[in-house]
């Protein structure tokens, strides 16, 4: 059940400390962005966090993505690892597409985008543990990756994502991407959870992604 008070009242807690890492690294806490992961949450925990000021989302499947989004005010993320037969559906909803990691989907969502005749703004997911069972470019294809979607999409390539591996201290990963996207002069960098935004901001994250902290657990696997 979504209780509205309780996500206003996470916003709150989650944005002050938001601030208070900015600070502590000596940073504007206006340079950070809070994506709020609404995934597995209904519609009406998404309205809720509208109704307490936030406006930036983020969802992992296209197809859940679509029964929420668009909404009038509300940007759309798509993070999760996205499958080129989602391209299509992608490009027509999300503001942004954050997990592009190879070339076929680059294709897909080129095609798409002249279809559609709007093209989200794209982050590079790069695997930056290195990770088997992860989505995203492996760290030793990554500055040709990148350099080829900068060559194919211009600014719309607006910065990097990732996701660190779980049982690792994770700010040499996300330094290692705030260093890849300072040598592309790419400017968004994507990377913090609700466990590690703190981290991830010291480190030099523009976008923060978090879920759990501010619409609580999530009942089912996403
Ligand atoms: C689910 C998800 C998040 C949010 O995770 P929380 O731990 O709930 O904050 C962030 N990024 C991606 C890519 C996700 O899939």
């Amino acid at each position: 059940m979504t209780d509205p008070s309780a996500i206003a009242a996470n916003l709150g807690t989650v944005r002050a400390h938001i601030a208070a890492a900015a600070r502590a690294a000596g940073r504007d806490p206006a340079e950070i962005t809070l994506i709020a992961v609404s995934k597995t949450h209904p519609q009406d925990a998404v309205r809720a966090a509208m109704a307490a000021g936030q406006s930036v989302f983020g969802e992992n499947r296209v197809q859940e993505a679509a029964e929420k989004f668009p909404l009038p005010g509300a940007r759309l993320h798509i993070i999760g690892g996205l499958q080129t037969n989602k391209a299509a559906q992608a490009v027509r909803i999300a503001d942004s597409i954050d997990s592009l990691d190879r070339a076929h989907l680059a294709d897909a969502i080129e095609r798409a985008a002249q279809k559609e005749g709007r093209l989200p703004d794209l982050l590079v997911q790069v695997n930056i543990g290195d990770e088997p069972q992860k989505s995203g470019v492996a760290t030793a294809e990554a500055d040709a990756f990148i350099r080829a979607m900068r060559a194919r999409f211009g600014a719309k390539l607006a910065g990097l994502m990732c996701i660190p591996p779980a049982d690792e201290d994770p700010a040499p990963h996300f330094r290692r991407l705030a260093a890849m996207a300072d040598v592309h002069g790419l400017a968004v960098r994507s990377m913090g959870m609700s466990g590690d935004y703190e981290a991830a901001i010291a480190a030099g994250a523009t976008h923060v992604r978090i879920g759990t902290a501010i619409f609580g657990a999530r009942e089912t696997q996403a």
